[in-house]
């Protein structure tokens, strides 16, 4: 069973998350989540692959996607007015969020103002960034989770683990004791047959869908030319949740944005493949401002910053920013597929994560420093991404990032062993004292020809894998023997 992770409530979801080496020592021993995981990623990453496959200009597809984000981001400020613009123009309200807390701020201030204590909500990561539920539920206004997912995670007080199957973690078994425990409405005789399951959360949903006054989404894309949010899904709850409710606040980060209608045509061709292995995706929902007698009254775009533009100035780290959270990244990566979603301590995990969290949160804290090594730097992830983000080297440009703000702040051992190796690695005399110390050493400790355990700072090897223990000789003391004649 799953240990239960839930943010304790009126506390932001994220805080205070140990950094990713411990957290994933948790998850790995834990054998149930891990073919939990196991079997779910090699299913979508199997089924992606035959989907990608059927498109013979997957490849010119891709970089054409990279190509009008890279584009997006170079000129973000103008299209971003522009969407401003037209998002006013068809009688929506633009709202400019520089944080979490005061995207909080304006959609509590929004769900007042529109007389509401409670709201449905389509799955958003950018309001899993900001902590928006916790942040309603200490303003007295509940927030509905609607995705079928999104929902059992709720339900579990529990926090999501994949980008697009956010209780990848459960099984069926698991998410029928979660409903039976806390939907009071569900059927006395629920099996944990999929059908089942889906048929409880649809009767518990529907009541909600239709009696709420504020929906809350997200959204792929917002197009600049036209001033039109898209949200894509596979469930139908995005489409109530966005033509439904009277009032509808979408929170979307500032680098969904596309300049034109057109190009949505090359991302509706990526997304799908990418995510579900779907050819296209079974709910589309296009809307531009409001249209009297058809859907919301009154529409309220919340532009979220949160770090976007901080990352947008670093050459190398702004490629993040291209992502399109299809999630292919974390189907492929070994990393993910033992240690979890929880691990990673973000909205966001698996390799997306290990470099927009640290970016997005800057690296002070334990969990965003460990997050650019959470990764074997296979290539995995790049070969899969659809718009071409260089994931490892981003990571390696993290980890950079990483030691040099510990070497500003902290004494780092790291760096000590570093130094001390180089004084080391440069005198001739040193060094073959060095290695006949080693082997001295090793021979005392050493069984079977590996070493078990070191001391500290060596034994953050150890901890995880057996070293080899260094030959008896030299390759400098047996050339001396040998060709030289020396002992
Ligand atoms: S980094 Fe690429 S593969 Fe990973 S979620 Fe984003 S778009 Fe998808």
């Amino acid at each position: 069973m799953t240990p239960e992770v839930g943010p304790h409530p009126g506390m932001p979801t994220y805080l205070g998350m140990p950094s990713f080496p411990v957290a994933a020592r948790a998850a790995v021993a834990d054998s149930q989540l891990r073919r939990n995981l196991a079997h779910a990623t090699h299913t979508i990453r199997a089924k992606r692959a035959g989907a990608v496959g059927e498109l013979a200009d997957w490849q010119e597809l891709r970089a054409a996607a990279k190509a009008i984000k890279d584009h997006t981001l170079a000129h973000l400020d103008t299209y971003l007015l522009r969407l401003e613009q037209n998002v006013t123009s068809a009688g929506g309200h633009v709202h400019w969020a520089q944080d979490a807390a005061e995207a909080n701020a304006i959609v509590a201030g929004l769900v007042r103002a529109a007389g509401a204590d409670r709201v449905v909500k389509v799955k958003s990561m950018a309001t899993q960034e900001t902590g928006l539920n916790e942040a309603l539920a200490a303003d007295g206004i509940g927030a509905l989770e609607t995705d079928l997912a999104e929902l059992i995670v709720q339900l579990g007080h529990d926090r999501p683990s994949h980008i697009l199957v956010p209780a990848i973690h459960r099984n069926r078994a698991e998410i029928r004791e979660i409903f039976r425990r806390e939907m009071p409405d569900a059927p006395a005789d629920l099996t944990d047959e999929p059908r089942m399951l889906a048929a409880a959360a649809r009767a518990h949903l529907r009541q909600a869908f239709l009696s709420a006054e504020v929906g809350v989404s997200g959204a792929n894309f917002a197009i600049a030319e036209t001033g039109s949010l898209v949200v894509v899904e596979s469930e139908g709850n995005g489409r109530m949740c966005v033509t439904l409710p009277q009032t509808l606040i979408s929170v979307v980060g500032i680098e969904k944005i596309l300049p034109t209608w057109r190009d949505l045509e090359v991302f509706l061709a990526l997304l799908p493949r990418s995510s579900t292995a779907e050819r296209m995706n079974p709910y589309t929902s296009i809307w531009t401002g409001v249209t009297p007698g058809d859907g919301p009254a009154d529409f309220h775009l919340v532009l979220l910053d949160n770090g976007r533009t901080t990352a947008l100035a670093d050459q190398t780290g702004r490629q993040a920013l291209r992502c399109i959270r299809c999630s292919a990244c974390l189907n492929v990566c070994p990393v993910y597929e033992r240690a979890g979603g929880h691990a990673y301590g973000s909205p966001y995990p698996g390799p997306i994560g290990a470099i927009i969290s640290p970016q997005l949160r800057g690296v002070t804290s334990a969990t965003d420093a460990s997050l650019p090594y959470a990764s074997t730097l296979c290539g995995a992830c790049y070969e899969v991404c659809p718009v071409a983000i260089n994931i490892p080297e981003a990571l390696v440009y993290l980890r950079g990032k990483v030691v040099e703000e510990k070497r500003q702040k902290h004494f780092s051992p790291e760096r000590a062993v570093f130094h001390a190796s180089g004084l080391v690695l440069r005198s001739g005399r040193l060094l073959a004292a060095a290695q006949r110390a080693a082997a001295v050493g090793g021979r005392l400790v050493a069984r079977s020809g590996r070493i078990r355990r070191l001391p500290p700072p060596l034994s953050r090897w150890t901890d995880t894998r057996d070293a080899p223990a260094p030959p008896h000789e030299s390759f400098r003391a047996w050339w001396a023997r040998t060709r030289e004649g020396k002992q």
